[in-house]
């Protein structure tokens, strides 16, 4: 990581009066990601991975990565492999501290025996429904279960039973005997253990009892000697059940859970389940769509890892949950692009220019990032045939119209200024040709000799000397900005049905194959793009927009 920004928020606070007071185990701030296999890395992850490393970072400790592995029904290899690919794109490194939820099974298992001994746990065999409905709800108290006082014998001869497969799913649970009047739900005996007899991706069937979340998680990160167990607002009613745990087991340590408020973007959804929604439907190009929120799908669209950092870093880390504008996610990627992108001109919409004074053909000279003089210059080839966009052209423009016009005037960047004298038109009276004059003594920025202003500027692409790309203009994936927020209406109604726009046989500056890389361009008045990693070759260049220059969803 470069930037050693320091973080100023209330969990840094926390960290810093703790290892001031030596309250930390070995002086070591241990904090952790947790992810549970189940679907790739979104933005909202993002938010933790920065913070959870960050903390660990900037207190000399470190950062575990810990797979939260403990539902075989919906997790999957390739989804453990990516998440890893995506944390180390992002910046971070967990170093050797790899773990996995699944590791700690043997382990979780003797706790759990070590509750039913002391009396706090029970196998119960009330259907799931049943459960749920003697649960009560926070008006009324819950009722307690006509198997809660069975035996410690029964219960340990019972939940041996579910631990070898005597028990189909839904037929007992495990539960902790806790306190079914408890204001808080997650007292009311919560559920310790279920029966799942599907495959799990790494103990395959080894087990057939899963812990549940709440009894897995304080006990794993207790077992990492994690210090600081950082999770999102909703777990906040549950960390009197972490702390129960933590103190009616014996575990190694004492872990502390705190809660901050998760990311919400605009214009987008994502939680994992809806986005596997828009994969499976076809909705989107995979998990690495460009539109995508996910991490996978920001990098194919070329959003600078850090730049994702930097926009974590801009919005915080509070108690208080808000929706963060997408908008302000994609400043950071024009402020970054702005500072790093090589620059090209390129013309996805071209009209023909025939220049009928010039005969020879030349090289002229582009700074390559004018916010890095030290790159130097690149080469762009100019001959008498050129394109310009098409929407730089109007045969009979407004007022003040300041691109070309018949017999008006305008620079051509880095070259010369040049009046339209001709339009060309086919026989359904299209333009496809404009007849041009250039002034030679314009080269490189200066005035026509008679002094006369020439306001507007427009790129362009050299006529023969170019290369050909297809281009994917990607814009946001929802035309609203709160895609779940009408109960009525399925999200889907609301995706941007011009999020994707694909242009054949866009014409790119040639000095593209000097420079060419995997990090964004700026194609020049038009936003920034980069080269698709998925299906882009050297015999087909394809681009994705990565950004438009200005916001064009700003109100
Ligand atoms: P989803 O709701 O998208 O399925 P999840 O919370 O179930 O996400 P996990 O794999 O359990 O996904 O999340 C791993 C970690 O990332 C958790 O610690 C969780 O708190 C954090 N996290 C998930 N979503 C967000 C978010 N939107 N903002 C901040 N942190 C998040
Ligand atoms: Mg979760």
């Amino acid at each position: 990581m470069t930037e050693k920004k320091k973080s100023n928020n209330f969990l840094s606070h926390i960290i810093k009066a703790d290892l001031e007071q030596n309250r930390v185990k070995n002086n070591t701030v241990i904090t952790r990601f947790p992810p549970e296999p189940n679907g790739y890395l979104h933005i909202g992850h993002t938010k933790s991975i920065c913070l959870n490393f960050g903390l660990a970072e900037e207190f000399g400790g470190q950062c575990h990565l810990r797979f939260d592995d403990t539902n075989p029904d919906t997790e999957e290899e390739e989804y453990i492999k990516a998440i890893q690919e995506d944390v180390k794109w992002l910046g971070f490194d967990w170093g050797k501290n790899l773990f996995f939820a699944s590791d700690y099974f043997e382990q979780l298992y003797k706790w759990a025996l070590e509750l039913i001994e002391k009396n706090l746990a029970y196998v119960d065999e009330q259907s799931i429904e049943e459960i749920r409905a003697n649960r009560g709800s926070l008006k009324d108290p819950g009722k307690n279960s006509p198997f809660r006082n069975r035996s410690v014998e029964e219960n340990l001869t019972l939940f041996e039973k579910m631990k070898s497969g005597g028990f189909e799913e839904g037929e007992a649970v495990l539960r902790a005997k806790i306190d079914m009047k408890s204001p808080n739900m997650n007292f009311r005996d919560p559920i310790l253990y279920r029966v799942r007899k599907s495959e799990h991706p790494r103990t395959g069937d080894k087990w057939v009892i899963y812990p549940m979340y709440d009894f897995a998680h304080g006990q794993e990160d207790a077992i990492e000697n994690v210090t600081h167990s950082i999770c999102t607002l909703e777990f906040e009613d549950h960390r009197p059940l972490y702390e129960w745990f933590i103190e009616n087991l014996s575990v190694p340590s004492k872990p502390r859970q705190y809660e901050f408020a998760r990311l919400n973007l605009d214009y987008t959804v994502m939680s994992k389940r809806k986005l596997l929604e828009l994969v499976k439907e076809n909705h989107v190009d995979g998990w690495d769509d460009p539109r995508m929120p996910t991490i996978r799908g920001m990098k194919r669209r070329g959003y600078p890892a850090s730049a994702i950092r930097e926009f974590c870093s801009r919005i915080g880390v509070t108690r208080k949950n808000s929706i963060i504008a997408l908008s302000t996610l994609e400043s950071c990627i024009r402020e970054n692009l702005d500072e790093t992108a090589n620059r090209v001109m390129a013309v996805l919409d071209p009209i023909k220019v025939v220049i009928t004074n010039l005969n020879d053909s030349e090289i002229l000279e582009g700074s390559i990032n004018p916010k890095n003089p030290d790159l130097g210059k690149r080469k762009i080839p100019f001959s008498n045939t050129i394109y310009i966009e098409r929407s730089d052209f109007m045969e009979t423009p407004p007022p003040k119209y300041h691109r070309l016009s018949p017999g008006g005037e305008v620079r051509l960047r880095y070259a010369y200024v040049l009046r339209c004298d001709e339009v060309i038109k086919d026989e359904k009276g299209e333009v496809i040709e404009l007849r041009c004059q250039y002034f030679p003594e314009t080269k490189g920025g200066k005035k026509p000799s008679d002094g006369r202003k020439i306001k507007g500027i427009v790129h362009w692409v050299d006529g023969k000397d170019h290369i050909k790309a297809n281009v994917h203009l990607y814009d946001r994936l929802f035309s609203v900005e709160n895609p779940l927020g009408n109960k009525d209406e399925d999200y889907r109604n609301f995706l941007n049905k011009n999020s994707l726009v694909t242009i054949n046989d866009g014409l790119i500056e040639k000095s593209f194959l000097d420079m060419k890389s995997e990090s964004p361009f700026q194609f020049e008045r038009l936003g920034y793009f980069v080269l698709d990693s998925k299906t882009s070759n050297d015999d087909q260049f394809v681009f994705n927009r990565t950004i438009t220059l200005k916001d064009n969803w700003a109100k």
